[in-house]
C-alpha cells in the first residue's frame, strides 16, 4: 500500500521552495540590518519548558503538543512554537551577560495538533524575531518596524493592517480578568465548550472564539482599555506615537488577545486587508517569562510570521510570485549521436563549476524533442555536442530567444557567454 504524508503536514516543492527560499533570505538579510543573529535552536524541549514558558492554561499546551516520552524515560515535546525554547537558550548560554537587548531572529518548523484546515497544518514552518533583555518600550516598537519592513521589502505592505492592543500589566490583567468573568458568568450556559473551559483557566482567550453565537456576547464584554493601569496606558500611548513618527500604520483592537499565556504589554497582529483566515504574523511583549523560566527580570519581545500563510499569499498574487521566481536556466545541454553523452557531461559539469546553471538532456532522443524540453525549462541558450563538435573541440551555441547560432571553441565558451 502507499504510504502517504501524516495527516496536517504537507511538502514544498518546485516554484514555492524558490518563493520559500526568498523569503527567508529576504527575511534573514533584513534581520542583520537590524543587529539580529541568526539562532538553530533544537526541534526537541522538555516538555516543561512549554507547560511553564507557554502556560497551562493556553490551547497550545493543553491540547496541542506533540508529546512523547523518550526511551531514557524523558517527557520531551516538539516545539509548538519558537520562544520558550530561545528563552531557554538566553538563559542557559547567559546571553544576558552581553550587550543588551540581544537581537535573534529564526525560522524553522514547529507541531500544532490542531484540526487542518486552509492555512491550517500540523506541521508548519515560521520564521521571526526575539528582542531579549530590555524593557524599552522602543525595543516593541523596533520589531513592529521590523516586521512591517520584511512586509514592505516583499511589496505587500499596502494588502496588510497592522492590530494593536495592550494587555497591560499584572494587575491590569487581574483587574480585567475579574471583570471579563463577571461579564461572562450570566452569558455562559450558553456559550462553546472552550469558552467554558477558557472561562476558569484564562477568561481573556474567550475574546479570541471565532464561533458566530458567541461572538454577540463578546462584542458587549467590557474593553481592556479602561482597566490598563497609568504606567501601561503611558506605554501605550508612547508605542503609537512612535509608530506614527515611524509611518507604519496601524489599528488599535482592544479585543485582540494571543493564544500563547505569555504575553503582557503591546500584542500585535498582522492580517491580510479584507480577508478572513487567521493573521499572517503575530507576536507582542513579555514581562515575566525569562524569569519564570529561571533567568534574570527582564523582558522581551517578539514575534514569528507563518511562512505557509505568506507561501499561499504569493501564490494568490502572480505578479508577486513571478517578480520572485525567476526561473530561467543559463544552458540546456544537448548532447546528439553516440559515444558524446560523458562528454556533454563534462561540459555541464564544467559549466557548474563556473556559476553557469546548466541542465542535460541524458536519454537519447531526438534533437527537436531535447528544444521542447528546453523550452519548458526556459533555458536561454542550447549548447549542442554532436560527435563533429567532439572531434573538433567545439560546440553549437544557440541562443533561444533570437535562434542565432553559432560555433564555439570548447575553451571559449565562458567568454563567448559572458559576452
Ligand atoms: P502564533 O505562534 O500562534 O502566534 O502564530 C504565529 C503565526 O504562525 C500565525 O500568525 C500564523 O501565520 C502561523 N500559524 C499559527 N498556527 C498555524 C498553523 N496551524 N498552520 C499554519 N500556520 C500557522
Amino acid at each position: 500500500m502507499e504510504i502517504k504524508n501524516v495527516k496536517g503536514t504537507h511538502d514544498i516543492f518546485g516554484e514555492e521552495t524558490k518563493i520559500y527560499d526568498f523569503l527567508i533570505d529576504v527575511f534573514s538579510h533584513l534581520c542583520q540590518r537590524y543587529g539580529a543573529s541568526h539562532i538553530i535552536i533544537p526541534t526537541i524541549e522538555h516538555t516543561e519548558l512549554f507547560q511553564r514558558g507557554v502556560g497551562e492554561g493556553s490551547d497550545v499546551v493543553r491540547k496541542e503538543m506533540y508529546t512523547f516520552e523518550d526511551k531514557g524515560g524523558r517527557l520531551i515535546t516538539l516545539r509548538p512554537e519558537f520562544t520558550a525554547g530561545i528563552v531557554r537558550s538566553f538563559i542557559q548560554n547567559k546571553f544576558y551577560a552581553n550587550d543588551l537587548p540581544c537581537r535573534l531572529f529564526y525560522h524553522g518548523s514547529v507541531f500544532r495538533y490542531e484540526r487542518p484546515q486552509q492555512g491550517r497544518y500540523r506541521q508548519f514552518n515560521q520564521l521571526g524575531v526575539e528582542f531579549l533583555g530590555s524593557d524599552n518600550f522602543l525595543v516593541d516598537v523596533e520589531t513592529i518596524s521590523l516586521a512591517f519592513s520584511f512586509l514592505k521589502e516583499l511589496g505587500l505592505d499596502k494588502n496588510i493592517v497592522v492590530k494593536i492592543n495592550s494587555l497591560g500589566d499584572l494587575e491590569t490583567r487581574n483587574r480585567y480578568r475579574q471583570a471579563l468573568k463577571d461579564y461572562f458568568a450570566q452569558y455562559l450556559p450558553d456559550m462553546c465548550e472552550d469558552c467554558q473551559s477558557r472561562y476558569e483557566l484564562n477568561p481573556l482567550r474567550i475574546l479570541d472564539c471565532k464561533v458566530d453565537a458567541d461572538r454577540v456576547y463578546i462584542e458587549k464584554a467590557p474593553s481592556i482599555s479602561t482597566f490598563l493601569s497609568p504606567q501601561s496606558a503611558q506605554r501605550f500611548n508612547d508605542i503609537i506615537e512612535a509608530l506614527k513618527q515611524l509611518e507604519i500604520p496601524f489599528e488599535i483592537d482592544h479585543t485582540l488577545v494571543r493564544g500563547l499565556d505569555y504575553y503582557s504589554e503591546i500584542v500585535y497582529e498582522i492580517h491580510i486587508k479584507n480577508a478572513n483566515e487567521g493573521a499572517i504574523g503575530a507576536g507582542g511583549h513579555y514581562s515575566t517569562l525569562i524569569e519564570e523560566l529561571g533567568g534574570p527580570k527582564m523582558s522581551g519581545v517578539g514575534f514569528s510570521f507563518g511562512l505557509e500563510r505568506l507561501l499561499s499569499l504569493f501564490a494568490s498574487k502572480s505578479d508577486l510570485a513571478s517578480k520572485v521566481v525567476e526561473s530561467k536556466i543559463d544552458i540546456y545541454v544537448m548532447p546528439v549521436g553516440e559515444g558524446v553523452h560523458s562528454q556533454a557531461l563534462k561540459i555541464a559539469q564544467y559549466l557548474r563549476e563556473n556559476n553557469i546553471s546548466a541542465d542535460i538532456y541524458l536519454e537519447k532522443t531526438k534533437l527537436g524533442n531535447m528544444f521542447k524540453k528546453a523550452q519548458k525549462r526556459n533555458a536561454k541558450f542550447a549548447l549542442i555536442v554532436g560527435e563533429d563538435e567532439i572531434k573538433n573541440q567545439t560546440v553549437q551555441l544557440k541562443n533561444l530567444s533570437t535562434s542565432e547560432q553559432k560555433e564555439v571553441k570548447l575553451s571559449d565558451i565562458l567568454k563567448t557567454l559572458k559576452e
